[in-house]
């Protein structure tokens, strides 16, 4: 649920990552080379007033729990503060306040680590270390009256800011494809939708198959597909395989004109389904159509296993149609055209879209270069 909605998640702000950024702030602080009044008392405490300490090395038991929390970063190999701490570095000014061995100043790592052999009084070096060291050190210029000062290696500009740390924490966790975000989060598609979306994609629906895996008894240990009996009830074959099924997704696309054949595995399925319906562009009515089917597919579905839906299969794409006119007319102002339209020429209706959408943004285009003009007459009025 934490992660971004653009990468599968449902974009709630997770508090370890906020937490972990906004710690990232006060270390930074401390290397930013401005004097400060705290700086030189966290030093004077914890460093005996040496700047030159490996902090990220010096964490003891009698220092305070926030102090721990900041020097922390940088420590351990997996968890999200370590990964954080990496992204710090030394940008040598005058050099006093970088540890040559231990701090990361020059390469993506300490030099300890680069060269660990050099530091043991340079016994038995590899070949062509030594050019390779004498390369990264004089990539280095020292400047006599600049101070030593942080840079953050994940901006462009080497200035670390607590948002910037969270997107960074955020990009490393990844639970869906992007393409099917797209999808789930497109413009035209109600919030109960997409949620119905995200289930599908990730898998999470309570197929047959699923609720056996989550160990949920299920009557007679009948885990069969509840519209065609044929097969087990899992995502690939409720959506894809299934005959039934397939039979709704060829009236969609007879509906749109697409002649196509459809994939034989759920997710190329879906991929052709949108890029039918969008037809060479992108627009947002193939993920509207695309999970409007699927969400009455698992209705239907739900009906046949509770005991219902018997004549459903006649009024599918009835109701697929109508549902998704209702939709597009809540969220889409260029809606102009009519239901009968819709049903009739689905096309048209994609390309009146299409045109509102363009004539829209000429229009603020326009509306924007006027409001200039007239800011630019004014200006030039008054001088
Ligand atoms: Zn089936």
């Amino acid at each position: 649920m934490c992660v971004d909605k653009g990468r599968g998640g449902l974009g709630v702000a997770d508090l370890e990552r906020r937490n972990c950024s906004l710690l990232g702030k006060w270390w930074f602080r401390l290397g930013d080379g401005v004097e400060g009044l705290w700086k030189r008392i966290l030093w004077e405490k914890y460093y005996g007033g040496r700047k030159e300490a490996d902090i990220t090395s010096v964490v003891n038991w009698n220092m305070s729990g926030v102090w721990k929390d900041i020097m922390g970063l940088g420590r351990g190999s997996e968890r999200l503060d370590a990964m954080l701490g990496k992204g710090f570095q030394w940008k040598v000014g005058n050099g006093s306040c970088v540890d040559f061995w231990h701090d990361k100043w020059v390469g993506d790592k300490p030099l300890r680590i680069l060269f660990p052999r050099w530091r043991r009084g340079c016994v038995g070096r590899g070949v062509g270390e030594e050019e390779q060291f004498r390369e990264l050190i004089n990539r280095v210029r020292l400047h006599k009256e600049e101070a030593d000062t942080w840079r953050w290696i994940h901006s462009g500009d080497g200035v670390y800011s607590a948002k910037r740390a969270y997107d960074f924490l955020s990009s490393k966790c990844c639970i869906l494809d992007e393409k099917w975000s797209r999808v789930i989060w497109a413009s035209y598609v109600p919030s109960k939708l997409s949620v119905f979306g995200w289930r599908f994609f990730l898998n999470r629906l309570a197929t047959k198959d699923n609720l056996c895996r989550r160990g949920v008894a299920l009557p007679g240990g009948n885990v069969c597909c509840g519209l065609c009996h044929e097969d087990v009830e899992q995502l690939q074959h409720v959506f894809c395989h299934c005959k039934p099924v397939w039979l709704v997704w060829m009236k969609v696309l007879g509906w749109w004109g697409v002649q196509s054949a459809l994939p034989n595995d759920v997710f190329g399925m879906v991929d052709a389904v949108v890029a039918g319906i969008n037809g060479g562009s992108w627009t947002d009515l193939g993920p509207l159509i695309f999970l409007v089917t699927a969400w009455y597919v698992w209705f239907w579905r739900n009906l046949k296993v509770f005991g219902a839906g018997e004549r459903f299969e006649e009024r599918i794409l009835d109701s697929i149609q109508s549902k998704s006119f209702f939709w597009l007319k809540n969220k889409e102002q260029g809606c102009s055209f009519s239901y009968t339209y819709w049903i009739l020429r689905p096309l048209e209706c994609k390309k009146a879209i299409v045109q509102h959408g363009r004539n829209l943004r000429n229009y603020k285009r326009l509306y924007a270069s006027a409001d200039r003009v007239q800011v630019q007459g004014a200006a030039s009025m008054l001088l």
